[in-house]
């Protein structure tokens, strides 16, 4: 049965460009908005650039350049990593556009007229890395952990947000399950920060420039993450006369890596709450990883440009490198320096082998696709697909190349090559079982690998089919 499906990555703050972290996030999200599209749901996936605060401003200044243009020159990178990375996404939301800046200021006074917020001093440390008010406890060393710097003293006027007032129904919502915080150690992590205790926190901050002014304040800007969080509903027309925004919301599911959890668990359902909006049905949250086994960083000069790996393997093979390491949700270690095998291993010799010898040979026998043949539907095809809609990317690429190798294993005994002109019957039967299995394979790689899914499609279509250049040239040892 066909649905709608909303599904959003984070907006990445264009204080860095793109790496490899936000390619893992965006990919996965692209792979789950396909895999729906292709199932007949109507889809809406919203990515896009967190461009206010502190920090932004900060670093316009050491660019020698304004705000505007130093993120205006940054979210284009982010497009341009997503265009190369074959991401289908279908808003690219920016927290300095005009929708954006309409549908902060519609919420935000919705807020105010909840009584949701009331006026006091903030007294307390901010660390500018994080964007975020720091307490005395999180430090170490009086350091940012994160950043290993001195947080700001700061005092100034803000706007406080009543979270302690829907801070036990937030809870109530995640205990039963009516929001899913997947997976379920991530759920047992953000109910045991209830235990820690919750204030109320600032929406908005007096000195800082490089905002969007608070509607009933002008002297005050929004606090930057309570703004970026609303890019889930600007980015589908909340605050627009039309249908747009009640057709999409709420979200099916916010993906996100484990760092931005409290935020998204816990602020931005309360947020919601308090104006009367539903909740995001699901949230997913994955883990951090290591290259080669070191975290990533730029001192240690092994922070991975998509771009990089576009160009040396292709958007389809670095989509499936990137998601076939380890268990989506986990921490895990990103080999890159196995790519090089393993892009021989799975596609080179895997994939790229079957489907050109097959072609070579289904050329050469002059035998073509049985189009009366339905597609193969089997326990494994179902047990895939179920496995890439529950975020088990890992376990369904290895299931995909479980048959692929399995084809390769029957096409290997059968030796059709063997084969004599009186065997033609056999020849042809043989070449077809496998064209079955590569166009059932064909579908299950779509999400992953859309160019080489449709090229394979088109390649065994019809009574004839050629040979054609090689999906995957293999890379030479090095
Ligand atoms: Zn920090």
């Amino acid at each position: 049965m066909s649905r709608k499906y909303y599904i959003t990555t984070p907006i990445y703050y264009v204080n860095d460009k793109p790496h490899i972290g936000h390619a893992y996030t965006t990919v996965a999200a692209d792979v789950l908005a396909r895999w729906h599209r292709h199932r007949g749901d109507e889809v809406f996936f919203l990515t896009g650039t967190d461009e206010h605060g502190a920090k932004v401003a900060e670093s316009a200044v050491e660019a020698g350049q304004e705000p505007q243009e130093f993120v205006n020159e940054v979210a284009k990178l982010f497009r341009i990593a997503w265009k190369n990375l074959n991401i289908k996404y279908d808003n690219f939301i920016r927290t300095t556009s005009p929708e954006h800046h309409r549908a902060v200021g519609v919420f935000i006074n919705k807020l105010k007229a909840s009584n949701s917020i009331y006026e006091d001093k903030y007294e307390g440390l901010y660390c500018v890395g994080c964007e975020k008010f720091i307490t005395e406890k999180e430090l170490v060393e009086g350091k940012c952990p994160v950043h290993n710097k001195k947080p700001k003293k700061i005092k100034e006027k803000n706007y406080f947000f009543k979270l302690t007032d829907y801070i036990e129904q937030v809870k109530e919502l995640i205990v039963s399950g009516k929001m899913k915080i997947l997976p379920e150690e991530r759920k047992k992590e953000v109910l045991g920060l209830f235990e820690q205790g919750m204030e109320d926190f600032s929406v908005s901050r007096e000195k800082v420039k490089w905002g969007i002014p608070l509607p009933f304040d002008k002297k005050q800007n929004i606090y930057v993450w309570v703004e970026a969080l609303q890019n889930y509903i600007s980015g589908i027309g909340y605050g627009e006369p039309s249908e747009k925004f009640s057709k999409w919301w709420p979200a099916d599911c916010h993906i996100m890596a484990k760092d931005i959890l409290k935020f998204h668990a816990i602020y931005w359902p309360a947020l919601l709450l308090a104006v009367g909006e539903p909740l995001p049905k699901e949230q997913f949250i994955h883990g951090f990883f290591t290259i080669d086994g070191k975290k990533m960083s730029k001192s240690l000069g092994n922070v991975i440009n998509p771009n990089d790996l576009v160009n040396q393997y292709g958007s389809d093979a670095t989509r499936y490198l990137l998601l076939s390491q380890f268990p989506f949700g986990q921490d895990g270690d990103v080999k890159k320096s196995l790519f090089d095998e393993k892009y021989n291993s799975d596609l080179a010799n895997g994939l790229g082998n079957l489907v050109s010898r097959t072609a070579n040979l289904m050329e050469k026998n002059d035998v073509g696709i049985d189009t009366a043949q339905q597609p193969i539907s089997n326990d494994k095809v179902d047990i895939i697909n179920k496995q890439i809609e529950h975020y088990r990317f890992d376990e369904a690429l290895k299931g995909i190349y479980g048959i692929i190798s399995q084809a390769n294993k029957y096409l290997d005994e059968q030796a059709p090559w063997k084969h004599t002109p009186d065997d033609k019957e056999k020849t042809t039967i043989v070449l077809q079982n496998v064209s079955d299995w590569i166009k059932t394979i064909a579908e299950l790689i779509y999400p992953f690998m859309p160019i080489t899914s449709r090229r394979i499609s088109q390649q065994f279509a019809g009574p004839s089919v050629k040979k054609e250049d090689g999906l995957f040239p293999r890379l030479s040892d090095k």
